[in-house]
């Protein structure tokens, strides 16, 4: 059965209850309280495994944890207040100053500047890389580098990275893989192809409808025997090593950044994405149909489109072989310059324009004048932004709606 089919079954089984109320519960409370003295220790010390204050932990956000965590096979997940909080915990709970960090492919802006600006101030390197430059990666990675990052799918240059040969490269040089699965929840399982800890945005297609902004970092066990967490790469693990054992990710990045930086999700954002990762399956195999009907559409009406499911594109085997699920909600439309891609977007009906992607509804925006309005010019070279890029995120409309009103647009 494949995870759409699998996961349609799981998803609204583990979200709602099955005895008393059906809608899983908000718990709107920042704080708890602790029976006496010695049940508070307890709680502190972990003996007890109960809610001790909603910066560590919430009883909705753990629902939410354990569902995503099983759809990555993980050993436990931490939500937190946003998709750039997921990124930043599972980043600064590998990284010290002096530290160097491997990005290859993408990127969607905010990763960008954390890297390259925000994290260089804290003295943290980061070297970018093109998805195909396996040989070039191998080679930069130091006794500095601490992660390799990437992006499950380039937001938005739409590039797939062979994420299983990266892995293997991860994982021999024993350097931690993080791989933002923002756009492939389901269709792409970065643990089983050998990442360490996986990220999302769920604000996008997990929450599926702009209602919770949010996200998530699943994390892997610590193996027994060798591990390369155990390497002197990483010595402040040892002591998470030593007494969570398998959990020593986990208890690290939840210690490091939830407790210390505090990017903690909050119980009505986890409740709405619950409703929403109900029916993720259904959603997203829809739009993975339709995306593929309709750049097939937009481009032999001779629109330039860019999309791994279209012969024109280097990746098209890539995508046939290991993204038998697609790749997502994004494509993106180069209309050539600016002024024509603000006027297919000011005349198409049915696309909002808006800077979120993996929405119920089909979204445009264009790139240069928006997400990467300050970016340098070979900073946007390089991330494949042209003056004319429209990103498309496409929703659940009919298909040969949106075909009609985008050639309209075009014409127009
Ligand atoms: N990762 C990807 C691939 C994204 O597209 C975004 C989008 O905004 C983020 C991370 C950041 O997520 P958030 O807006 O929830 O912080």
């Amino acid at each position: 059965m494949d995870k759409f089919e699998n996961y349609s079954t799981k998803f609204v089984q583990a979200v709602g209850n099955k005895e008393g109320e059906i809608s899983p519960s908000i718990i709107n409370s920042a704080a708890f309280a602790y029976s006496n003295a010695e049940n508070a220790e307890n709680i502190f010390s972990g003996t007890i495994q109960k809610p001790l204050y909603s910066r560590m932990g919430n009883p909705t956000t753990s629902k939410l944890e354990t569902i995503i965590c099983e759809m990555d096979k993980g050993i436990g997940a931490v939500a937190t207040s946003s998709g750039m909080g997921a990124i930043t915990l599972a980043c600064i709970s590998l990284l010290s100053s002096g530290d160097e960090i491997i990005s290859i492919g993408g990127l969607f802006g905010g990763t960008y500047t954390l890297f390259s600006e925000t994290l260089n101030r804290f003295g943290i390197q980061t070297n970018f890389f093109d998805v195909d430059e396996l040989e070039n990666i191998k080679k930069s990675i130091t006794e500095k580098t601490k992660i390799i990052f990437l992006e499950s799918v380039g937001n938005p240059n739409m590039k797939l990275p062979d994420i299983k040969a990266i892995a293997t490269i991860a994982n021999e040089a024993k350097v931690a893989l993080i791989v933002d699965n923002t756009i492939t929840p389901l269709s792409i399982s970065p643990l089983e192809l050998g990442a360490d800890i996986v990220v999302y945005s769920t604000t996008k297609i997990i929450a599926g409808n702009s209602s919770a902004l949010g996200g998530c970092a699943v994390f892997r066990t610590i193996k027994d025997g060798e591990d390369k967490f155990k390497s002197k790469r990483y010595p402040f693990l040892s002591k998470f090593i030593k007494n969570a054992k398998k959990m020593a990710l986990i208890q690290n990045a939840k210690k490091r950044a939830l407790r210390d930086f505090g990017m903690s999700a909050n119980a009505n954002a986890s409740y709405q994405t619950l409703l929403g990762l109900e029916t993720l399956p259904l959603r997203l195999s829809r739009i993975v149909n339709s995306l593929e009907y309709i750049v097939q559409k937009l481009e032999g009406n001779g629109l330039n489109v860019n999309h791994p499911s279209l012969v024109s594109h280097p990746h098209y085997k890539r995508y046939k072989n290991d993204f038998l699920n697609g790749c997502g909600t994004l494509f993106t439309i180069d209309m050539g310059s600016k002024d024509a891609a603000y006027k297919f977007i000011n005349n198409t009906k049915l696309a909002t324009i808006s800077a979120n992607i993996g929405d119920s509804r089909t979204l445009a925006l264009h790139m240069a004048s928006t997400i990467y309005r300050d970016f340098e010019i070979e900073k946007r070279e390089f991330l494949g932004i042209t003056d004319g890029l429209i990103r498309i995120s496409i929703g659940l409309e009919n298909p040969q709606d949106i075909v009609k009103d985008f050639l309209n647009a075009a014409k127009k």
